[in-house]
């Protein structure tokens, strides 16, 4: 079911070509979403609610949803899903908040200061996928860091439900109400990135949108990058396992199938030096993938060409492979886990030996779980806190602090041929210095 690449003996030197990946092809879903993207910036609303009726089957008269229904969906939540949802909040809320920026003032001449002020972007637009899975908890994960760090207007947007009368998932607006976050739209794909970048009659344009989705929510956030500020693609999910004989082969089947039922596209990719231990995973997942609810979605994600088991000759060589992959999760589980986690430099986020799980990161580690997908994480970050922040330099120099760097600035300005630069300082003391 899942295919293995041997890579022991020698790594070969473009290891990022030889290791599994999903073929996302964001490109070819542009052809697709440019045209809805346009629509929708021509006639806002209605071209919104026509392509969720295409996309979605779902008839809409109104793309906002009303604020008594977010309200009456926390009501009726299950009392089980709204406590976890509330300790999920807290440990998130508690992890965010540690993020928060002070400014800081620099003295770098006498009278002369550098301030970086941290400022919150207006408004934001948060996007939380609804397609074949839904996702309260990324609700959390998008609203409690904008949240922290200062926002002043959030709106959520999610795929009308044909079973929830063309409603985002009620847990969706449930997990909003809890946050209070009452401004909340049934739309999804890339028209909800178009009213985000645009704004609507009925939704007011945003400054930033966030969160994860499909390929078409990532096409559109591609292209309408500059229109709006958007985050780090976040595609289909990637579970990398880096897993010596010590792990136990039942914990790391049940860690790779745990992502691939998020989607026939996610990832799931263990990285050993043991073949004892690939051979126990593999009949392991075999085992309990014939048991799992989703058997035929996740069979489709582990036999793809983007999963597989990777065999190496010992865990130095395990940790190139898996920083050349740069998983947006990675988990580590060998002897002193620890240490070897600390070596590790690509990688959304790292899981540390066998009590902290992915699973544990998608709901309740306090953790981010919107993160770098398709090898993003090699230079990208997930959702935090600085996400929805801009650093704003402030300087102010006094006379005494101009005057001492005027000659240097006209040195430069001439350097580079632009002595209006130079004049522009030479002003100030023409008038003021009688010379
Ligand atoms: P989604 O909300 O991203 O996409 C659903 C929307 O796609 C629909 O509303 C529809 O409008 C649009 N769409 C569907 N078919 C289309 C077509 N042919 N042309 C144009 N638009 C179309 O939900 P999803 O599909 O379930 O995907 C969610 C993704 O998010 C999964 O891949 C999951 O792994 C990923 N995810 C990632 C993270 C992360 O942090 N990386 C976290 C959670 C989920």
């Amino acid at each position: 079911m899942i295919s293995r690449i041997d890579l022991r003996g020698s790594l070969p030197g473009d290891l990022r070509s030889v290791l599994p990946r999903a073929e996302l092809d964001v490109e070819a879903a542009l052809d697709k979403v440019r045209p809805i993207c346009e629509d929708v910036r021509h006639r806002g609303s209605a071209a919104v609610r026509e392509h969720t009726g295409r996309l979605d089957g779902v008839e809409l008269e109104r793309v906002r949803v009303p604020v008594e229904v977010v309200h009456r969906a926390l009501a009726d939540l299950d009392p089980a899903v709204r406590d976890a949802l509330e300790e999920s909040i807290r440990r998130a809320r508690a992890v965010h908040r540690a993020q928060r920026r002070t400014d800081v003032t620099t003295q770098v001449v006498p009278g002369g200061t550098v301030t970086e002020r941290w400022i919150p972007v207006g408004r934001v637009g948060l996007y939380v996928p609804g397609g074949r899975a839904v996702y309260p908890s990324s609700v959390v994960m998008n609203v409690v860091p904008a949240q922290e760090a200062g926002v002043g207007s959030l709106a959520v947007t999610s795929p009308a439900q044909k079973d929830f009368g063309g409603l985002p998932h009620p847990s969706i607006l449930a997990a909003c109400a809890l946050l209070g976050v009452d401004e909340v739209y049934a739309a999804g794909g890339a028209q909800a990135i178009a009213m985000f970048a645009y704004g609507t009659d009925e939704c007011p344009r945003a400054d930033l949108v966030t969160g994860p989705g499909n390929v078409y929510v990532a096409a559109a956030k591609r292209l309408l990058k500059g229109v709006i500020g958007i985050d780090a693609e976040a595609g289909p999910t990637e579970i990398a396992i880096l897993a010596d004989g010590t792990a136990d082969p039942v914990e790391v089947a049940a860690d790779l199938i745990s992502q691939a039922e998020h989607d026939t596209l996610a990832a799931a990719v263990l990285v050993t030096d043991s073949v004892r231990l690939a051979d126990e995973v593999e009949a392991e997942v075999k085992a309990q993938v014939a048991r799992a609810r989703h058997n035929e979605r996740i069979t489709e994600a582990l036999a793809g060409r983007q999963s597989g088991i990777v065999l190496v000759d010992d865990v130095d060589d395990g940790l190139k492979v898996v920083d050349a992959y740069a998983a947006e999760h990675l988990e580590i589980q060998t002897a002193d886990a620890a240490a070897v986690a600390a070596r590790v430099r690509n990688a959304g986020a790292v899981f540390v030996g066998r009590y902290a799980p992915v699973s544990l990161g998608d709901y309740l580690a306090g953790s981010n779980h919107v993160l770098p997908t398709g090898g993003c994480a090699c230079h990208s970050s997930g959702l935090s806190v600085q996400s929805f922040l801009r650093g704003v330099h402030v300087v102010e120099y006094d006379r005494d602090a101009l005057a001492e760097a005027t000659a240097r600035v006209v040195a430069l300005a001439e350097a580079e041929d632009l002595p209006a630069h130079g004049a522009a300082l030479k002003a100030r003391f023409d008038w003021e210095i009688p010379s």
